[in-house]
Formats: structure tokens, C-alpha cells, sequence
């Protein structure tokens, strides 16, 4: 590739370190082109809530001083809403936090600063990460850079909208069920959710505790190893944060299994082709794949569904108008019932109808029938993973069981837009590194999402990167 030639839309970690190492461009140059192109391509495109122009420039200066360059040095990324940033505006694209300014920073974005990294702006998404075609921010929607008539998935939207269209090389965005590696699979990129306990969630915006996980977005496998490789470890302020000793040797040769669930009526005849396509390939190189069996697969949803809404009406209940609420404007009101009332209003129909949901699942004499039979349910999903992790290193199935669909499609239906997010739940109630790599097809984008063992991050990326080359 021609460094001397600033293309923004091509660069990776790699060539952007290089680039600025070999005086090629300097990091500041890099951000003022970034900018040209994110306000060329947003204007169509509608990634970004935020940009944060002015302090991107110092930072890009301050990187251009240095001598010594980090791993980072000098890349911009885009950060979904729902991660704070000191003193920027962090939205999670709702009206009730519409002019709400970070206190602090997320763990992940003084770790990513301290790499070198540079925030350009703050990446479009489903209210407080719920939904997955980003149709549900509250300010508007984003498109998808391949197709401008469909969504970009969700609830990550933004910021895999902003790499597909060539504005960032990186973002991060988080995961709850599904909201890193199913906009991936929608726009043709890598999109990585690592193991529950790996990357911290202090700053996130909690939507799902026991769910939630923050990860990248990047062009290739080995740029999202490198933001992985920054953002992992453990985190005081985050309890549920561990520190994972890397195993020395890294797997070059390994076994992968198809699990029959991921098949079945409800997955596109194109999808499940594409997905096939790709399997005969891997066995072409001699890479072992087995059948395997993963039973509880059609729990999964309904389990997903009622400890996520369950742990969502108790994170919403912050958001009261008076710790977290508006700024300016704030609605006028004559008692504390009424400022409840007003602020809470301000929520979209589908946070309410999750805290509906979740109210009811969690009150008196419902809790057992409920939230503690989806917790048993989550036991046996898990087990079903662990049994098969013994046979095989790697699960491979489509990420998505349909294509990006029209915008204004499916926003009228919920449960169609549910049914989505069937094959990415599993590995969020099981806490597995998943991760998903567009399948080189003609047409929509189709994403292979493949599985690993918990904690096994970085072997599950060598598979990963092994699988990228074959396609
Ligand atoms: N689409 C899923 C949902 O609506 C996943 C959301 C997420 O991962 N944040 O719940």
C-alpha cells in the first residue's frame, strides 16, 4: 500500500503506526483528513451523535510530540454513546440524558488513550443498546454504508457503520446480546464480543449486567486483537473483571464443530448457504469440522429475554430525572411524583416496554417462575457448551439469522425483531468470546460468527484469523 497516499479508508493499525513512525503523515494530518471524510460519508450515512473535533486535534497533536509511539498511536475511533468519555456528551441516544456531560472516563477509553487512540466522535445506537437495527435512537436512524435503504444492525449501529464506510479503521461498541456481532455481520466488518469478565465495564452504561461486554469493531481479525489486546484485564472497579493468564501456545492446528440448532427454519436459505459455503472451504484445507449438538439452543431466546428485561428494569430505574436527568430544559414540575412522571416519559416505547416486562417478571411470586427458572435454563446452556468445547476448539454459525432488512421493516414488530438476535444470545448468557467475520459473498453482507471456550480470547482470535484467510 502507497503510506504517501493518505486514504483513510484503507488504512489499518498497522500502516497508520507505520505511516506516522516513517514520517509518512503526522497523526494531526491523519485526524484532519478523517474528519473530511466522516463529513463527506455521515451526511449520508448518519453514524455519528457526536463528534469531538476540537479535542481530537490536541490529542493528535500531543501523539505527533511524542518519540516513542504506543500501540495506538494515532488511530481514530468512533465510541458508541453508551460509553463515557470525561466532560463529553454521552447520550446513549436518549432524550432523558439528551444533554448529559460524563462525569469521567470509561476504563476502556483511559486505556485506549494511554494506547495512543484518538475518539473522533460518538457512534449512533438503539436507546440505552436496546434494539438491533439502531431505528430505536432517539434521534435518528442510522443507514447501512453498503445499502443505504437498509439498517445497519443494532444496536452498535453507528460505530460499524462508521468502519464500513471507511470514516475509522476502529470503534468500540458493546454487547449484550448480540449488539457488536450482529451490526458487524449487517455491514461487512469484524465485530469481536470477548468473554464475559474480560474488559472491563466501568463507564458502560449497564443495560444487562450479567450480559454486557464491550468489544471492537475493525476491518480485520488483527485489528481487533490489537484493541482487544488494549482494552482487556482486570479492573477494580469492575468486581466481575479478571485477569486471564495468555496460554503460551496458540493453536495452529484446531477442530471445529457445526451445531445442528443453528440450522433450522427461521435462518435464511441464503444465509445458511453462504454460511455452508464457507464450511466446505475450511474442510478444503484440511481443518477438521465435526457435526456437534447443542440442545438448549431453543431456550436460548426466551431465557435471554426475560433475564435481560428483568436486569434492564433494574438498571433503568437510575434514570430519574434528578441523579442523571436533564441539564437544560428540564421539565417543569410540582412534586417529586410529577418529575418522575415527566422525566421518565422521556423514555423510547421499547426501554419502557422492556422495564414493563421486566417489572412484572421480577414482582412478588413471579420472581421464581421467572427470573430464577431463566437462570437454571442459562446453567444448562452453558453445560451444553462446555460438553462440546471438550470435542472441538471452536463453534462456527451464521451471526445473523437474516439479512439487514428495509429501514421501517420490522420497527412495528418486536418479536420479528427479537427472533433476530437467536444465534448471538447463546454466547452471552454462556459469557464465550464470540466474534464475526464477513463471509466474502456478492450481495448483503452475511457474517460467520464463530465461538470459543471462555477466557480463551486469544485462541478463539488465532481460529479466527486462521478462518479470515480461507474466506
Ligand atoms: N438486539 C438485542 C436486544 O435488543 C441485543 C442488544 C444488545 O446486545 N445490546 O436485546
Amino acid at each position: 500500500m502507497n503510506l504517501e497516499k493518505l486514504e483513510v479508508e484503507k488504512l489499518g493499525i498497522e500502516e497508520i503506526k507505520s505511516g506516522i513512525g516513517q514520517g509518512f503523515f503526522s497523526a494531526n494530518e491523519l485526524i484532519v483528513e478523517t474528519y473530511k471524510k466522516i463529513k463527506s460519508e455521515d451526511r449520508k450515512v448518519s453514524a455519528f451523535i457526536s463528534l469531538t473535533e476540537d479535542e481530537a486535534i490536541r490529542r493528535a497533536k500531543e501523539i505527533d510530540k511524542l518519540k516513542n509511539y504506543p500501540s495506538m498511536a494515532g488511530v481514530p475511533v468512533v465510541v458508541k454513546d453508551n460509553i463515557l468519555i470525561k466532560d463529553t456528551k454521552t447520550t446513549a441516544a436518549s432524550r432523558i440524558l439528551e444533554y448529559f456531560r460524563a462525569p469521567y472516563n470509561a476504563t476502556v477509553i483511559k486505556k485506549m488513550e494511554k494506547a495512543g487512540a484518538i475518539v473522533v466522535g460518538k457512534g449512533n445506537m438503539d436507546e440505552f443498546a436496546m434494539g438491533g437495527s439502531t431505528e430505536n435512537s432517539a434521534f435518528f436512524p442510522t443507514k447501512n454504508p453498503l445499502d443505504l435503504s437498509k439498517v445497519p444492525g443494532g444496536s452498535s449501529g453507528g460505530p460499524a457503520a462508521a468502519v464500513a464506510a471507511g470514516m475509522v479503521p476502529v470503534a468500540l461498541g458493546s454487547d449484550t446480546g448480540g449488539s457488536i456481532r450482529q451490526p458487524a455481520s449487517f455491514c461487512g466488518v469484524v465485530g469481536f464480543k470477548p468473554s464475559y469478565g474480560r474488559v472491563s465495564r466501568h463507564g458502560l452504561m449497564a443495560m444487562s449486567s450479567s450480559l454486557d461486554q464491550i468489544g471492537p469493531f475493525a476491518r480485520s481479525v488483527k485489528d481487533a486483537r490489537v484493541v482487544f489486546d488494549v482494552i482487556k484485564g482486570s479492573d477494580p472497579k469492575d468486581a466481575t473483571s479478571l485477569e486471564i493468564e495468555e496460554k503460551e501456545s496458540k493453536k495452529k492446528s484446531f477442530r471445529l464443530g457445526i451445531p445442528k440448532e443453528y440450522f433450522v427454519e427461521g435462518v435464511e436459505d441464503e444465509v445458511v448457504s453462504e454460511v455452508r459455503k464457507v464450511i466446505r472451504k475450511i474442510e478444503k484445507k484440511g481443518i477438521e469440522v465435526e457435526k456437534v449438538s447443542l440442545p438448549h439452543t431453543e431456550y436460548a431466546l426466551a431465557c435471554y429475554q426475560i433475564i435481560m428485561s428483568c436486569e434492564v428494569s433494574a438498571n433503568m430505574a437510575r434514570y430519574d430525572g434528578i441523579r442523571y436527568g436533564l441539564e437544560v430544559e428540564r421539565p417543569e414540575a410540582e412534586s417529586i411524583e410529577e418529575t418522575y412522571l415527566k422525566n421518565r416519559g422521556l423514555f423510547g416505547d421499547e426501554v419502557k416496554r422492556r422495564i414493563i416486562l421486566g417489572t412484572f417478571a421480577l414482582s412478588s411470586g413471579y420472581y421464581e417462575a421467572y427470573y430464577m427458572r431463566a437462570e437454571k435454563v442459562r446453567e444448562l446452556i452453558r453445560r451444553d457448551f462446555e460438553e462440546v468445547f471438550e470435542k472441538v476448539d471452536a463453534i462456527v454459525t451464521p451471526t445473523s439469522p437474516i439479512l439487514p432488512f428495509n429501514i421501517g421493516e420490522k420497527i412495528e414488530d418486536p418479536l420479528a425483531m427479537y427472533l433476530a438476535d437467536m444465534l448471538t444470545v447463546p454466547a452471552n448468557l454462556a459469557g464465550l468470546p464470540a466474534i464475526s467475520i464477513p463471509c466474502k459473498n456478492e450481495g448483503l453482507p452475511v457474517g460467520l460468527q464463530v465461538m470459543g471456550e471462555r477466557f480463551e480470547d486469544e485462541n478463539l482470535l488465532t481460529i479466527a484469523e486462521e478462518i479470515e484467510k480461507i474466506i
